[in-house]
């Protein structure tokens, strides 16, 4: 663990924990999560893939790989909103703001010239917006519309810009 990209954590997030993961994207991580798996699965997922657990099931911390520290996981307060969840994970872990990722699959997002999307692009969004991005996992266009702002704003507020 030298290269400091080794050092990024990444994450899973148990099945209640889907909004959380798609935040954890929008600011850069990646966090995977899979609907209605169970925790047994969740911890052999983590750590055949090394991940950091992001649960809010206190049964999960008493399972000894996770106990003996062989499965690092981040329990995650209940009755928290998304967004109080994201700030307990950046403060818990001293995370800063990445470059986002998908916030449907967690891709990595690639630039898109303006010109090349043309025909694809609904033509709102190509009047209003400048930047394109593609997401390399599942291909999807991105752009940032006015779904993006509100979670801009959040974001900013998150990380005292
Ligand atoms: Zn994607």
């Amino acid at each position: 663990m030298t290269a400091s990209k080794d050092n990024v954590p990444r994450f899973f997030c148990d099945a209640m924990l889907g909004g959380l993961a798609r935040w954890l994207r929008a600011i850069g991580y990646d966090a995977a999560f899979e609907y209605g798996i169970d925790d047994g699965r969740l911890v052999e997922q983590a750590r055949s893939d090394g991940r950091t657990i992001l649960s809010s099931d206190g049964g999960l911390f008493e399972r000894n790989v996770v106990k003996n520290g062989d499965v690092r996981a981040l329990y995650i307060p209940q009755q928290l909103s998304r967004l109080e969840q994201l700030r307990f994970v950046v403060t818990q872990l001293g995370l800063e703001r990445l470059p986002a990722r998908c916030m449907a699959c967690g891709g990595e997002l690639a630039d898109v010239p303006k010109h090349t999307v043309t025909d694809e692009a609904p033509p709102l969004a190509f009047r209003h917006c400048d930047q394109f991005w593609r997401c390399q996992g599942c291909r999807k266009l991105l752009w940032h519309g006015t779904h993006w702002q509100k979670i801009e704003q959040k974001l900013a507020g998150l990380f005292g810009r």
